[in-house]
C-alpha cells in the first residue's frame, strides 16, 4: 500500500488524528470547508487541496472524518467528490460516525468503481485522537484491514476488525448506547444521592470504584453463554430498585431510566426469572428480539 495518504475533515477529531498520520511518516493531502483548518495543517507538514476530489487525485488512499452520513454522500458522491477523483484500486476509508446503510451504499458504488472501502469508526475523543489511543472498528475486506492496519496504527491502540461492510458503524451503534446509558444513569445515581444529601464526590467515588464498572467484565462471557446462574438474584436487584425508585419520589427525584429497568425487571419476575442472575436481563431484550445472543 502506497503511503500517500488523503484526509478529509479537519475537525476536533480529524485535525490530531492526520497530525498523528504526519508524524507517522505517512505523505498527507488534506481538505476542509475551514480554511483556518486546513492552514494549520499545512504547517505541520501536510499539502492541501481544495477538493475532496483532488485529495483523491492526489493519494492512494482517502481518509474522511466528517460529522455524519450527508456530510460523509455528499463528500464522497456529490460533485468534486471524493469518486470523481479516485483511483482504480486505491482505497477509501470513512471514520466519521455514520449509519451502516449509507456505508453499505458507499460500499456498492465503490465496487462499481474498483474502489476498496472500510468503515472504521472510533471512540476515544478527543484525547484518544490526540494520544493515538482510538479504539478502531473495523468493517469490510479482512485483507483491505490488514493492508491498512499501519495507518490505524498511526492514530489509535484498540483495532478490531468487526466483519464486513457496515460492521465497523454496528459496533459503534452498540457502543453509543453503553456510553449513553452509563451516562444517564450515573446522573440518575448523583443527582439522587446529592438532592438527599449525600456529597456527589462521595457517590462518584464508591460508584465509579465499584462493581458497576466491572460489572461487564464479570458478567459479560457468562451472558454470551446464557449462563445466568446467580450471582446476584434478580428479585433482590428489583428489590433495591424499589428502594431507590421511593427514595426518588421522597426526594423529588425523577429516575426515568432506573423505572424502566424496575419495570424490565418485574417482567423477568412474572416470567418466573426472578432467580437468575440480574445479568439476565438481556432475556427480556431477546425474547422482545426474538434473538439470541448466545454463541
Ligand atoms: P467536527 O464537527 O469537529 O469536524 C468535522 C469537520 O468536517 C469540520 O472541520 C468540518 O468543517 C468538516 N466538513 C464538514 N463538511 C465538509 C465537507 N463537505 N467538506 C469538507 N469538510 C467538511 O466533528 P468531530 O468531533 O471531529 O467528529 C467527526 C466524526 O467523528 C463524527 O462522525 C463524530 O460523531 C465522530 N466522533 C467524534 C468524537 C468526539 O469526541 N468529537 C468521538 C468519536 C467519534
Amino acid at each position: 500500500m502506497g503511503s500517500k495518504i488523503g484526509f478529509i475533515g479537519l475537525g476536533i477529531m480529524g485535525k490530531p488524528m492526520s497530525k498523528n498520520l504526519i508524524k507517522a511518516g505517512h505523505e498527507l493531502t488534506v481538505y476542509d470547508l475551514v480554511d483556518a483548518s486546513v492552514r494549520e495543517l499545512e504547517s505541520a507538514g501536510a499539502k492541501t487541496a481544495h477538493s475532496s476530489r483532488e485529495v483523491a487525485e492526489k493519494s492512494d488512499l482517502v481518509i474522511t472524518m466528517l460529522p455524519d452520513s450527508p456530510d460523509v454522500e455528499k463528500v464522497a458522491l456529490g460533485s468534486d467528490g471524493i469518486f470523481e477523483g479516485i483511483k482504480k484500486g486505491s482505497t477509501y476509508v470513512d471514520m466519521s460516525t455514520i449509519s451502516p446503510v449509507t456505508s453499505k451504499r458507499l460500499a456498492e458504488v465503490a465496487k462499481e468503481k474498483g474502489v476498496r472501502i472500510l468503515d472504521a469508526p472510533v471512540s476515544g475523543g478527543e484525547k484518544g485522537a490526540i494520544e493515538a489511543t482510538l479504539t478502531i472498528m473495523v468493517g469490510g475486506s479482512k485483507e483491505v484491514f490488514d493492508d491498512c492496519l499501519p495507518v490505524f496504527q498511526a492514530m489509535g491502540k484498540n483495532i478490531v476488525y468487526c466483519g464486513g461492510v457496515g460492521s465497523g458503524q454496528v459496533v459503534k451503534a452498540c457502543n453509543q448506547i453503553l456510553v449513553a446509558g452509563v451516562l444517564e444513569v450515573a446522573g440518575e445515581a448523583l443527582v439522587l444521592g446529592t438532592k438527599a444529601g449525600v456529597n456527589p464526590e462521595t457517590v462518584l467515588k464508591v460508584i465509579a470504584g465499584g462493581y458497576a464498572m466491572r460489572v461487564l467484565d464479570a458478567r459479560g462471557p457468562l451472558i454470551l453463554k446464557g449462563d445466568f446462574k446467580p450471582g446476584f438474584k434478580t428479585r433482590l436487584h428489583y428489590k433495591d430498585l424499589g428502594i431507590a425508585l421511593a427514595a426518588g419520589s421522597e426526594y423529588g427525584v425523577p429516575l426515568p431510566v432506573t423505572s424502566l429497568i424496575h419495570e424490565m425487571m418485574g417482567i423477568m419476575k412474572i416470567w418466573g426469572r426472578g432467580e437468575y442472575d440480574h445479568s439476565g436481563i438481556i432475556t427480556v431484550l431477546q425474547d422482545l428480539a426474538r434473538a439470541e445472543t448466545k454463541k
